[in-house]
């Protein structure tokens, strides 16, 4: 058994291309699919992408771990960059897919079997929708009250907001009351029994962040996600033992030694490794492991396609410190004529039943994503009151 071709398919979705792979074989309808979208460097992962498939090409694509170690190792340059992490990903995916339907088994059941009978999701304020998520202003904080019932009318029992806003190295009181005023508004609009999630974005310095998490600490948030920037590990470690809020990181890490250091320092409570970014299902698994030394909880970053989601989903059916799936519903109106999925959702709970089908248990529509060809992205770019950069 051979790869004959790696093949991406790129599908505009406003605010993201979402970056489709499909790794084809010498046996008749035998193919798999992956994901690696990456905002803002659409041209660099298809092109990347080009030149994995120089390596893999012509092997056995049942040697999965083989091909791995080839994507990550050869020709010297390790696979730790952004770029490279998440094209082995798509490539890693969709080999594991292809895996699944040579045995006729979903993936999760590669792994050891289903876990557990659901899993539960999480959604974005608005759906995923660009302007409610990331554009309500945090003096709004009535708006972030209406978006927050609307979330729990959908049928989540849990969501997450970005109401924090960006602020320079130092800041005084006005951030963080507005922030405060978000959270609190959003508490007494859904109540107790709702699990509200922060998102920082990685915007506050350390010293910002530590303010913001103490400010925050008495709404019982669920999770405060990267409450500064990720390579500031010592100071994701003093918030993290700071504050009983929970802190969230790890969607911009692409290797294990990466969370080994994370770990190590106690820098998280729970880790957002991105399947898509990580190298795929074989570093997330050994990531995984690692995790579960540490007893730390696994929520993976998804606020991609439709492929990543069904990746985070079979992998949370096999990992048990799995807790919860991101995922984003209502980025464009005609998201689920690109895909058919495996698994099986309640919309009125939004949970999601285990898949079924082999591998990811996905179909994606080649004639749907013609409809959407490449366009930029929309740029998201934060300067600061005085014209300095700051953190989107
Ligand atoms: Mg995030």
């Amino acid at each position: 058994m051979k790869i004959t071709a790696i093949e991406t398919f790129v599908c505009h979705a406003r605010m993201r291309n979402w970056v489709f792979v499909k790794v084809v074989t010498d046996q008749p309808g035998l193919y798999g699919w992956g994901e690696a979208t990456l905002e803002w460097h659409t041209r660099s992962i298809v092109a990347a992408t080009e030149d994995l498939a120089e390596l893999v090409v012509g092997e056995d694509p049942r040697r999965v771990e083989h091909l791995w170690q080839m994507m990550w190792r050869q020709h010297f340059w390790h696979g730790n960059g952004i770029v490279r992490s998440t094209a082995i990903a798509g490539i890693d995916i969709a080999l594991w897919d292809i895996i699944g339907k040579i045995h006729g088994v979903p993936c999760h059941q590669l792994w050891g079997g289903r876990v557990r009978d659901f899993i539960r999701l999480y959604c974005h304020l608005g759906g995923g929708n660009l302007e409610s998520f990331y554009e309500t202003p945090v003096d709004n904080a009535k708006q972030f009250a209406d978006l927050a019932q609307k979330a729990v009318a959908d049928g989540f029992t849990a969501f997450k907001s970005m109401a924090v806003p960006p602020t320079m190295p130092i800041e005084g009181l006005k951030p963080l009351n507005a922030a405060e005023a978000c959270v609190a508004a959003m508490r007494d609009a859904v109540g107790d029994d709702i699990d509200i999630m922060v998102d920082c974005h990685a915007r506050p310095s350390p010293a910002m962040g530590l303010k913001f998490a103490t400010a925050l600490d008495p709404y019982g948030l669920y999770f405060f996600e990267e409450p500064c920037w990720p390579e500031s590990i010592e100071g994701l470690a003093t918030i993290n033992a700071a504050v009983t809020t929970p802190i969230a990181t790890g969607e911009r890490m692409t290797h294990l030694a990466a969370f080994r250091d994370l770990f190590t320092a106690r820098g998280c409570e729970i880790c957002q490794l991105d399947l898509t970014h990580c190298g795929g299902f074989t570093e997330a698994r050994r990531i995984a492991a690692l995790a579960d030394a540490y007893r730390i909880a696994l929520a993976p970053h998804n606020p991609q396609g439709p492929v990543s989601t069904a990746a985070s989903l079979e992998f949370g059916f096999s990992q048990t410190s799995y807790i919860i799936c991101e995922s984003v519903h209502d980025d464009v109106p005609w998201r689920s004529e690109i895909v058919t999925e495996g698994y099986e959702l309640d919309l009125k709970t939004r949970t999601v039943k285990p898949n079924q089908k082999p591998g990811l248990g996905v179909e994606i529509s080649e004639e749907a994503v013609k409809a959407h060809p490449f366009q930029q992205e929309v740029p998201q770019r934060v300067f600061y009151e005085d014209g300095s950069v700051g953190d989107w």
